[in-house]
């Protein structure tokens, strides 16, 4: 996998400038790159005002690497875990009492104070506190010590792809108004969602006081999630994976013998198109998810298995020779799982 550092610098810092024009910052979200610490230094320079990420361990990592920034966890804390986020997390997102008193347990033995982001749910049924009950979860996150109520959010288009839209951030901002009138208190952070609010966030629409975005997908692919359209002026191609050829042959494009089941349960109709130049790539389906790769023109991908991809180059001009590469573009799938595959290798081009 090649990562450029300049266009991941590059697509952050026009998220960040065009939204800080609609009063919004960015928090970037590393989970899909296992905390990478070289993005998240230069999504740090490029402007995000924090880092966040859903596993303690990739918090882990970056602090292991002295990258110096908030951090905010992004998943509700495992009971287990509580110690290490207060440890090693500025913030946490939460939805649960038990778990915010027992992060209150850990801060207090530690005396630290740790942050809590209260999560609503807006109706995309992932996590979230149900509306009518935020009031009397802040009223009890208000009594904890150790803890302080940093802001409120809310995450839409994940579970159930219900798009941010001007009703949904409206109700998160008439909440935010309302909780801060009834206890006194001023909301630091309104947290609207993820890449999916892009639209939503620069369409010209009121933002109201929603005043900051947690965006992984758009930073690192330069598309936004509700149509997987490329954002005007960023690089869909910081990431892509480059994949060698460990065979290439002229082989018929129709399979012999009794048809049943592939490997991955798939019962494919084969028509017979002639004679192919196929060749197989290491790389398989526990490296990468083959449906979000995107082939150069001249290639197209005829199936995979665990440890082999393979393809069809019969349009391209020159042959592909084993020792070979072929470079693709990648969906969030596909990066979510070439970044956790200790197979390939992330290869940081300055
Ligand atoms: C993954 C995640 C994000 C970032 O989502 P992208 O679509 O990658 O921008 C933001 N918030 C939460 C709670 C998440 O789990």
């Amino acid at each position: 996998m090649q990562i450029d550092l300049g266009k991941i610098y590059h697509n952050a810092q026009a998220l960040v400038a065009r939204l800080s024009e609609r009063g919004i910052s960015v928090t970037g979200v590393t989970k899909a790159t296992l905390g990478l610490p070289e993005i998240a230094d230069a999504w740090l320079r490029a402007g995000v005002s924090g880092l966040g990420d859903s596993r303690i361990e990739n918090v882990n990592t970056l602090r292991r690497a002295n990258v110096v920034a908030a951090v905010t966890l992004i998943r509700s804390p495992m009971l287990s875990q509580v110690d290490q986020v207060v440890a090693l997390a500025d913030v946490s997102l939460n939805t649960e009492l038990e778990v915010i008193r027992r992060l209150s347990g850990a801060a207090q033995k530690v005396n630290r104070t740790h942050g809590v982001v209260l999560m609503v749910e807006l109706g995309d049924l992932r996590e979230g506190i149900m509306p009518e009950l935020l009031e009397n979860t802040v009223a009890e996150v208000l009594r904890l010590p150790n803890i302080s109520l940093e802001g409120i959010g809310a995450n839409l288009a994940c579970r159930s792809g219900v798009s941010p839209d001007a009703k949904n951030m409206a109700e998160l901002s008439f909440l935010t108004d309302s909780i801060e009138a009834k206890f006194g208190i001023i909301i630091n952070i309104v947290s609207g969602g993820n890449s999916a609010n892009l639209d939503w966030a620069l369409s010209g629409a009121e933002t109201g006081r929603i005043n900051n975005l947690r965006l992984g997908e758009a930073l690192l692919l330069g598309c936004e999630p509700l149509h997987r359209k490329i954002i005007k002026g960023l690089y869909p191609d910081a990431i892509t994976l480059v994949a060698e050829v460990i065979e290439s042959k002229e082989k018929p494009s129709k399979p012999w013998g009794d048809i049943a089941q592939s490997a991955f349960g798939e019962v494919t109709q084969f028509e017979d198109v002639g004679s192919r130049n196929q060749s197989i790539l290491a790389i398989g389906r526990q490296d990468v998810d083959p449906d979000g790769l995107t082939p150069p023109q001249e290639i197209t991908i005829l199936g995979a298995s665990s440890d082999h991809l393979v393809i069809d180059s019969s349009k391209s001009a020159t042959r592909l020779n084993v020792g070979g590469e072929v470079s693709f573009q990648l969906n969030y799938s596909a990066l979510l799982r070439a970044m956790t595959s200790p197979y390939v290798s992330k290869v940081i081009k300055r």
